[in-house]
C-alpha cells in the first residue's frame, strides 16, 4: 500500500497548468490570478485627502479662529486656496485645497457665523497623504490563493478593471453502480440515489474547477470505457466514483488499463484504500471509492490538491490546527485515519470529538463534521485525551 504523501505526490507530479485568461474584475472572486504580484500604476490614494469631515486649515493658525471661505466635498475637482487665517469646510475623501495642511474635525470645531473656533492640532492630522497605501511602481504582493474581496478591492483601487486569471480546470465527473438513480425519480427495489455526482460536482467547484457531470454508468464493463473515453474528451481531469474495487461488477481499473494506463491503486487511508490513479487519453483519471464518505474524503485529500495545482497553487488551502480526542475513536490500524469530528475552541486548546458513526457509509456524520483528525497508521484507535493533527473543513463551533 502506498502512503497518502506519496500517492499524492504521484498523482501531482506532471500535471500541466491550465492556461490564462482574461476576466473582468467583477467576476473573479475565487479566481487565481496568474501572477501573485502587480505594479502599482498609481498612488493609492491618489491625492492627500481628509479622513474626517470638518475643516481644512493651516497647524500655523491654531488654535485660532479663521474665516470660513469655502466648502470641498469628496469629487472636487478646483479647489480654493486656504490663506493664512482662513479655513475651509472639507468632507470625508475630499482633496486637500493647497495651503492647508490639517485637518480639525467638525465635533472639534464651533461655528461662530463667517469664522469658526477651532482648537490646537498637530500639523498633518486626519490628512491622509497621496500614496499611503500603495505609492507608484510599488510591487503589490497578492496572496498566494485564490481572489478574495479584500485582494479584489486592491486591484480595483488600482485601477485594475481585467485581470489575467488561470482557467478553471473541466473536471468529468462520472458515477458507477447498477444501484444508482438521479435524485428526484423513484427509487425502485435495490435502489440507491447517487450521491457521488452533486457531491463531487460541488467539491470540485469549492476547489476552483468546473464539473461536467456525466451520466450515472451502470456497472457494465463496456459503458464504463465508454464513458470514460467519453470524460477524458475536453477535460482535465477525469474524477470516476464507484466500480474501483475487487468484485466481480468492479469495471474502473480494468477501463483504465484498457484505455490508458492504470498507475496505482492500493493507499493506506481510512477512508478509501481502493482507489485508482492513471491516464486517460492524456488525462489524469482517479477512481474514488464509491461510498460517499471516502469519495468526499479521498476528494479533499487528493482531487482538491491536483486542482489547486492546475491552477498554480500549492497544498490543500486548509488550515490545520491540533486537537485533544474527547474520547476513544477505533480505526483500521495498517492505514492513516481521517475522523469526521466536531472541532471546539476551549481554554485549554482543540478539542475533538467524533461528528458521529466513523463508517465509510454513515455520510451525516460527515455533515455535521467540520474538520477531519488525522490518527497516523499504526496505531488502532485516536486515544481519548490524545493530540492528533486536524484538517479545518468548516467555521468552529
Ligand atoms: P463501490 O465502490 O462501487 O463498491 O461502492 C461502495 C458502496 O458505495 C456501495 O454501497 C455503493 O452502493 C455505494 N455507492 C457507490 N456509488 C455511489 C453513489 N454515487 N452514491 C451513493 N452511494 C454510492
Ligand atoms: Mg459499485
Amino acid at each position: 500500500m502506498l502512503s497518502v504523501e506519496d500517492a499524492r505526490e504521484r498523482m501531482l507530479s506532471g500535471l500541466p497548468l491550465v492556461e490564462i485568461e482574461r476576466i473582468t474584475l467583477d467576476r473573479c472572486l475565487g479566481r487565481v490570478p496568474a501572477s501573485f504580484c502587480v505594479t502599482a500604476a498609481i498612488d493609492v490614494p491618489p491625492f492627500a485627502n481628509s479622513a474626517m469631515d470638518g475643516f481644512a486649515v493651516r497647524a500655523a493658525d491654531l488654535p485660532g479662529e479663521p474665516f470660513i471661505v469655502g466648502e470641498v466635498a469628496a469629487g472636487a475637482g478646483s479647489l480654493p486656496t486656504v490663506e493664512p487665517g482662513t479655513t475651509v469646510r472639507i468632507m470625508t475623501g475630499a482633496p486637500m485645497p493647497p495651503g492647508a495642511d490639517t485637518v480639525v474635525p467638525i465635533e472639534a470645531a464651533t461655528e461662530l457665523g463667517v469664522r469658526v473656533r477651532l482648537p490646537d492640532a498637530p500639523i498633518g492630522e486626519f490628512v491622509r497623504a497621496a500614496g499611503h497605501d500603495t505609492r507608484v511602481g510599488d510591487a503589490v504582493e497578492l496572496p498566494a490563493a485564490s481572489l478574495g474581496p479584500a485582494a479584489i478591492a486592491v486591484l480595483a483601487s488600482l485601477g485594475i478593471g481585467e485581470v489575467e486569471v488561470r482557467r478553471r480546470p473541466v473536471v468529468a465527473i462520472l458515477s458507477t453502480g447498477d444501484e444508482l438513480v438521479v435524485p428526484g425519480e423513484p427509487l425502485g427495489p435495490g435502489q440507491i440515489y447517487d450521491a457521488n455526482s452533486v457531491s463531487l460536482a460541488a467539491a470540485v467547484v469549492e476547489a476552483g474547477g468546473e464539473p461536467r457531470r456525466q451520466a450515472i454508468a451502470t456497472d457494465d464493463a463496456a459503458l464504463i470505457e465508454q464513458s470514460l473515453r467519453e470524460g477524458s474528451q475536453g477535460s482535465d481531469l477525469l474524477v470516476v466514483s464507484g466500480g474501483v474495487s475487487v468484485g466481480r461488477h468492479d469495471h474502473v481499473r480494468a477501463a483504465i488499463e484498457a484505455l490508458g494506463e492504470l498507475g496505482f491503486w492500493r493507499i493506506a487511508v481510512q477512508p478509501g484504500k481502493p482507489l485508482a490513479f492513471g491516464r486517460v487519453g492524456g488525462r489524469p483519471v482517479i477512481g474514488l471509492p464509491g461510498n460517499p464518505v471516502s469519495a468526499l474524503v479521498t476528494f479533499e485529500l487528493f482531487v482538491r490538491p491536483m486542482l489547486r495545482v492546475m491552477q498554480g497553487l500549492l497544498g490543500d488551502g486548509r488550515a490545520r490546527v491540533v486537537a485533544c480526542a474527547t474520547e476513544r475513536m477505533a480505526k483500521d490500524g495498517d492505514r492513516r485515519a481521517y475522523l469526521r469530528v466536531r472541532l471546539t475552541a476551549s481554554e485549554d486548546g482543540y478539542r475533538a470529538e467524533p461528528a458521529g458513526g466513523q463508517q465509510s457509509s454513515q455520510l451525516r456524520p460527515l455533515a455535521a463534521a467540520n474538520a477531519l483528525l488525522i490518527v497516523p497508521e499504526g496505531v488502532a484507535a485516536a486515544e481519548r485525551g490524545h493530540r492528533y493533527e486536524a484538517i479545518v473543513l468548516g467555521a468552529l463551533a
